[in-house]
């Protein structure tokens, strides 16, 4: 990431923190020890894991309980059949198993339909944030790769740049017959999975004939409503906004029992529902002292926080994974030792932004095991004190510029 992209990642950064102070939540605290003890008692529960498979069969959604990457990707592959197009939301499951790559390579167009997601894939760039993918571009870098893409003159105007992409999103949406999801949380008691957005396109996806949601089994919850209150304090974190645009509660496929009761299934969309449920290690985590590291709902506010990520922004991270929760995750679940952990200064400026107190830079340092050595961190500390510095340097000649 380059200075100017450093820039706009702390521009946006600071307007969402300003919307945090603007609009708190109402009872934020008790929402959060609710969050806290939901994700305490669910993560690692396979009774509640079974429990919800059983709700969700019984609601006629076709579930696959995935212990690795390549099972689910071939599950995937199985349920497209020869199908040439799929639209897809986003979905940090579908990176971590890299499926789009996987899909491609099987010769599959894939089109991904949040705006930014389109963005980054168009232009083959790294997110910066869970929520706000394209947080680090400027408008005027965003207009260039898609020039270049789309092979027209394209002005770096905010307004241009997004009916762009949608009339690119929209054709495929049109076209494609299956989408693919994500899932924010699915329910046990009522066999519901639940989608929340901003843009209105997941809506869009899930209505294709065949509906296939890709997830991981670290995401039940026992019920809508600790689902709802991770979904409000999932939203305040990431956006400053108390509720997403939209919650999609989905359970079971569109049908009718209308006429003599008979039930009919497919009236609308879909007619099919596929409900990937990815293990990938969490329940062997789940058994270790790291366990808390899947309590993590993604709503980004340690990025905000985090002076590293403030400085080197997304070198702070892997594609699926950002900041220090991330890399300390994909060290477990990959079993590679990240060496961005040095990264780390263990500040736990994280950690008192984190809704579920994640406890970051003792788990990091747990991994690290060894401790970072004094001259590393100071260097790095050096380095950081140096980046802020010249980046309020820039700050400052920018706004001196638009005076
Ligand atoms: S570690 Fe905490 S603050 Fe960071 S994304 Fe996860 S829940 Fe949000």
């Amino acid at each position: 990431m380059n200075f100017e992209e450093v820039i706009a990642l702390r521009k946006a950064f600071n307007s969402v923190k300003e919307r945090q102070v603007l609009n708190p939540p109402h009872d934020f605290s008790e929402k959060k020890l609710k969050l806290i003890s939901t994700r305490k008692s669910c993560v690692g529960n396979n009774e509640l894991l079974a429990a919800a498979i059983e709700r969700l069969k019984k609601n006629g959604i076709k579930v696959h309980l995935v212990k690795e990457k390549q099972e689910a990707i071939d599950i995937i592959l199985g349920e497209l059949g020869s199908e040439k197009l799929v639209v897809k939301s986003k979905s940090n499951v579908t990176k971590e198993i890299g499926l789009t790559k996987a899909l491609e390579e099987k010769g599959l167009t894939v089109v991904e339909t949040d705006i930014g997601d389109r963005i980054l894939q168009v232009m083959d760039a790294k997110p910066s944030h869970p929520t706000g993918p394209v947080t680090h571009l400027s408008a005027k870098e965003i207009a260039k790769g898609l020039s270049k893409y789309y092979n027209i003159p394209i002005k770096d105007d905010p307004e241009e740049i997004v009916k762009i992409v949608k009339a690119d999103v929209v054709s495929s949406l049109d076209k494609a017959k299956t989408g693919i999801t994500g899932a924010n949380a699915i329910t046990a008691e009522e066999g519901s999975i639940v989608m929340a957005h901003n843009e209105g396109n997941i809506y869009e996806v899930m209505r294709k004939e065949k509906h296939i949601v890709v997830t991981s089994i670290d995401k039940i919850y026992p019920d809508i409503e600790s689902a709802m209150n991770m979904l409000k304090i999932l939203s305040y974190n990431a956006t400053g906004s108390i509720i997403p645009s939209f919650v999609e509660v989905v359970s079971g496929v569109s049908k009718t029992a209308d006429v003599e009761k008979k039930f009919i299934k497919g009236v609308h969309s879909p007619s099919e529902i596929v409900l990937i449920l990815l293990d990938n290690k969490r329940s062997d985590m789940a058994k270790t002292e790291f366990k808390e590291l899947l309590y993590c709902i993604g709503c980004g506010n340690c990025l905000l926080h985090c002076p590293m990520y403030n400085t080197i922004g997304n070198e702070f991270g892997s594609e699926s994974n950002l900041g220090g929760r991330g890399i300390a995750y994909q060290s477990l679940y990959s079993d590679e030792r990240n060496d961005k952990l040095e990264f780390c200064l263990t500040c736990g400026r994280c950690k008192e932004n984190c809704p579920v107190e994640l406890d970051i830079p003792a788990i990091i340092k747990k991994i690290r095991s060894d401790g970072i050595s004094s001259e590393i961190y100071y260097f790095l500390k050096a380095h950081v004190i140096w980046g802020y510095y010249q980046i309020l340097l820039k700050s400052n000649a920018y706004k001196v510029k638009k005076n």
